[in-house]
Order: C-alpha cells, then sequence, then structure tokens
C-alpha cells in the first residue's frame, strides 16, 4: 500500500519517458521520488512486446532520429545499442492503381504540375512554421488566424492538384494520427517546426525514423526506471492515480492503492489522461479546459512477421507510401540480423477510428489485403501478426500525440506549461522541441524537474 511509504520530496505521476525523465534528473540531485504508473510496465505509448521466437516488436514509438539528442544520450548512458532503419533498396509508391518505385523521401516522378504543387505546399508550411515562436506559439504575428483555420482548410486551398493533395494528406495524416480538418493550423506549424520540418519528419534516412534500440524501445524505459530505482527513489506499478490534492505545503497524491503524501508532484500524463483525475483545489479554469479540449490522435500500429525479410531480395526497402487505405505507410522493422522479416505500418485518423471497432482477424486480413497489394501475394501469409489498437488503451487513449484542435493554442496555450502552486506538468505535449515525440517527452520531463529543483532552493 502507498500509504507506508516514506514521505518522498516528489511524486512523479505517470512512468513514460517524461515521468521516467524527471525522476532520472531529480534522483540524481539527490531528491527521494515516487513514481505511479498505472500500468504493469513503465514506457507508456512506448511498448516492445515479443513474438513467440522471443523477437522484440514495437507496438508504440520506436524510432529516433539524429536530432534526439537526449534519446541518444539516454541510450549510449544505459548501454542501449542503436541501429540503422534498412534503407537499402526502393521505396514503392502506390498512386492512382499504379506501383512506382523511388529512393528518398519524396517520390520525384509525378506529373509536373502534381510535383509542383507538392513542392509548393512543404516549401509553404516549412516557410510559415518558422514564423511559430516554439515557446509562445499563441504570439506568432498571424497566430489568431492560424488558429482559427485547420491545416485541412489550408490544404485544400494550397494543393488544389488532386495527387499533391493526397500526397500532402497521407505525410500529414502520418504525422498527427488525425485527418487534417482535426487540427489547427497553428498547432500544425508549432508541431512541424518543433521536429525540424516535414521532411525531417516523414524521412527516414537523416529524419525521425532512422534508427532503433536494440531489444525494443521499451528495454531503455525499463533501464531508466532501473537507474532511478538504484538511487534509492521507487518506480510502482499497476498504482493509477485518481486524485490530486492540495493540502498546505504538502500534496497528496490518490488511487485505490491509497495515499501518497510529498512535497510536489509531477504531472507526467498526456492532456487528455490527467484532465481526468480529481483536483482539489480545482485547477484554475483556463488550465483545467485546456486539459480537456486536447484529444489524442488516432492510431492502429500492426506488425507483420515473415520467416526473412523476402521484399529486400526483389530490391525493395520495405517503405511504401499508398493511396489506397486502411495503411498508407509501411517500413522495414526487422531485427538487426535481418531474421523474422519484419513490415510495420500504422492505420490513422478516420481509418483507425473505423477499424478499431471491427473484429481482429476482419482487421487483420485488411491490413493483409493492403500488404499484397504492395509486395504481392508473400505478403498475405505473414508467421506472426500482432497489433495494438491505441485509442483502445485505457491509460493512453490514442496517439500518437494529443491535437490542439482551432482556438485552443491561442486561448488556452498560456496554461500549458504553467506551474499551479506544489504541482508541475510534464509530457511529451508540454515540450517546445520534438513535441509528440519520446525525445519531446525527455525534454518536458527535465524542465519540469528543473522548476521544481529551482523551487527548492
Ligand atoms: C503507435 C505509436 C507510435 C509512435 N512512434 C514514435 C516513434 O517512432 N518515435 C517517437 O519519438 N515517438 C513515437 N511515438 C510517440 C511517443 O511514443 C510519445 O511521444 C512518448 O512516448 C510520450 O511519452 P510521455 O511520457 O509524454 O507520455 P506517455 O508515454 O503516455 O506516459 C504517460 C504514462 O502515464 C501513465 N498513466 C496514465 N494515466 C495515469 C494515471 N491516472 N495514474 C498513473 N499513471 C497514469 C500511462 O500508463 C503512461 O505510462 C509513437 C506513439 C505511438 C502511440
Amino acid at each position: 500500500m502507498l500509504n507506508t511509504l516514506p514521505e518522498p520530496d516528489v511524486i512523479v505521476v505517470g512512468a513514460g519517458f517524461a515521468g521516467l525523465a524527471a525522476a532520472d534528473r531529480l534522483s540524481a540531485a539527490g531528491c527521494r521520488v515516487v513514481v505511479l504508473e498505472a500500468q504493469q510496465r513503465v514506457g507508456g505509448r512506448v511498448a516492445t512486446v515479443h513474438l513467440p521466437d522471443g523477437t522484440p516488436v514495437d507496438l508504440g514509438g520506436q524510432w529516433l532520429g539524429p536530432q534526439h539528442a537526449r534519446l541518444h544520450a539516454l541510450a549510449a548512458r544505459l548501454g542501449a545499442q542503436v541501429y540503422p532503419t534498412p534503407t537499402d533498396g526502393h521505396n514503392l509508391l502506390y498512386l492512382g492503381g499504379q506501383r512506382h518505385l523511388f529512393r528518398g523521401t519524396v517520390p520525384l516522378r509525378l506529373r509536373p504540375l502534381t510535383l509542383g504543387n507538392l513542392g509548393w505546399v512543404l516549401l509553404r508550411l516549412h516557410q510559415l512554421s518558422q514564423r511559430v515562436p516554439l515557446e509562445t506559439p499563441w504570439e506568432a504575428a498571424q497566430a489568431a488566424a492560424w488558429d482559427g483555420c485547420t491545416l485541412g482548410a489550408w490544404l485544400r486551398r494550397n494543393a488544389p492538384d488532386a495527387g499533391a493533395f493526397t500526397l500532402s494528406r497521407i505525410a500529414l495524416e502520418a504525422i498527427f494520427a488525425a485527418h487534417p480538418d482535426e487540427l489547427s493550423l497553428l498547432h500544425a506549424l508549432f508541431y512541424l517546426r518543433a521536429g525540424g520540418g516535414l521532411l525531417h519528419l516523414v524521412a527516414t534516412g537523416g529524419g525521425a525514423q532512422q534508427d532503433r534500440i536494440v531489444g525494443g524501445m521499451q528495454t531503455l524505459a525499463e533501464r531508466l526506471a532501473q537507474e532511478v530505482e538504484r538511487r534509492g527513489s521507487s518506480v510502482r506499478l499497476g498504482t493509477p492515480v485518481r486524485q490530486v490534492r492540495t493540502e498546505g505545503d504538502r500534496v497528496v497524491v490518490e488511487g485505490e492503492a491509497g495515499a501518497v503524501r510529498g512535497g510536489r508532484a509531477i504531472i507526467a500524463l498526456p492532456p487528455s489522461m490527467a484532465g481526468e483525475l480529481s483536483w482539489h483545489p480545482a485547477l484554475p479554469q483556463d488550465h483545467a479546459e485546456l486539459l480537456r479540449r486536447v484529444p489524442m490522435g488516432s492510431v492502429i500500429k500492426w506488425a507483420a512477421a515473415y520467416e526473412v525479410p523476402f521484399w529486400r531480395a526483389r530490391g525493395l526497402s520495405g517503405q511504401a507510401i499508398s493511396d489506397e487505405g486502411p495503411v498508407h505507410m509501411t517500413f522495414d522493422a526487422s531485427p538487426p540480423a535481418g531474421k523474422p522479416g519484419l513490415l510495420v505500418g500504422f492505420v490513422e485518423g478516420p481509418a483507425a477510428r473505423r477499424l478499431a471497432s471491427w473484429d481482429p482477424a476482419q482487421r487483420r486480413q485488411e491490413v493483409l489485403r493492403c500488404l499484397v497489394r504492395l509486395f504481392g501475394d508473400q505478403a498475405g501469409s505473414p508467421q506472426q501478426y500482432v497489433e495494438r489498437v491505441w485509442s483502445a488503451e485505457p491509460w493512453s487513449r490514442g496517439g500518437y500525440a494529443g491535437l490542439f484542435p482551432p482556438g485552443v493554442w491561442t486561448q488556452l496555450g498560456q496554461a500549458l506549461r504553467r506551474p499551479e502552486g506544489l504541482l508541475h506538468f510534464a509530457g511529451t505535449e508540454t515540450a517546445t522541441v520534438w513535441n509528440g515525440y519520446i525525445e519531446g517527452a525527455l525534454q518536458s520531463g527535465e524542465r519540469a524537474a528543473e522548476e521544481v529543483l529551482t523551487c527548492r532552493l
């Protein structure tokens, strides 16, 4: 029971990368920390499962890019090995019923009109995003106009060519796990800038999908939790928090497993999960509303395992883009030894919501139908198939991250990182770099820990 724990200096709610990074920083500075995690594992939106032969498969966050300095440093510190996502061979583009081969990030052999319009969309998004201050997006000169319209409305105005519209929509759905109509243009511009630009976000070599962790990303979270515990702090699994109370100069965090009293608390949850806690005294109105108004994206991640990565023998990289869904993108996620061959991919946004209520066998059939269209009949008979419907996960309720609909950044954004008395807020949604990514989660945890340390001085 929690009531028997010695009183910690800081209570951290949530053992995703944000909560663990905060606990890591604080415990290294000599604070006693208790991390309370609802699930029976650490990692949150990072989740590694194992196939019957022991092959690790990441069904949540898996990639790190060269710009993810914190994540690379953490992997090096904790002795985790990094290996590159395979990029040899041709990528596939399935567009208008035809298969094309290409290399690199952007398929260049498109109709000139389509290519020109696609180039314009990429350039404009990049230029506009450079005008969004990452710490204070609501202060962008055109914040009101950009937050008053959706990314989808902007895209329809700027991509009159059907092919350019489709390819842009596929890339944006892959980034946000939502239809472009679901989020504000200001949020999209902020997010693109925070992640180094759209091309970085969708690229493999040199981009956000460049590398993997040997053994799976969750092993890194597990090692970080061990590091925290080695310093005398504790990570309590299976302890959902329901209520956060401030009583004088103490915070009381309570759930079915009892209550812990501590000096300060860091809430390291996605906004929508934090919004479900009961707060005493109530949070200021803008902060409470913000937490309720940032829904999660919708995503299903699947992985199909074959004896070998058969696509490589055909000169293919395993990366594909398709205008026919519900699978619009695939990647080769085979382990470093190349056996078994693993294809992974996503079903995002509206399609994820549609398929979420299907029978798992029917969903598998639908995904495999897409793979056969891209990679031929062999893709239809994997040895193993695993998936995770993230909107059905009770402690995440979606992914990849929280999305700001129109009006939220400009009306409520100032509350996002604001400490409330003894309470501090972390989580990738509060990050100013790589928001929505593991790197952003780490940054947010470190920032919240610094806030606490500054207050204690
Ligand atoms: C399918 C998918 C693929 C992704 N791919 C990538 C990728 O390749 N690279 C990348 O960088 N990012 C990726 N992401 C995003 C990345 O996983 C997240 O940005 C990151 O893991 C978020 O970390 P966090 O600590 O902020 O939040 P979370 O990981 O959500 O951590 C919150 C923790 O709080 C716990 N919790 C929730 N409610 C309570 C409660 N009431 N009491 C106690 N505990 C609670 C949860 O169980 C969870 O462990 C992906 C996400 C998904 C879903």
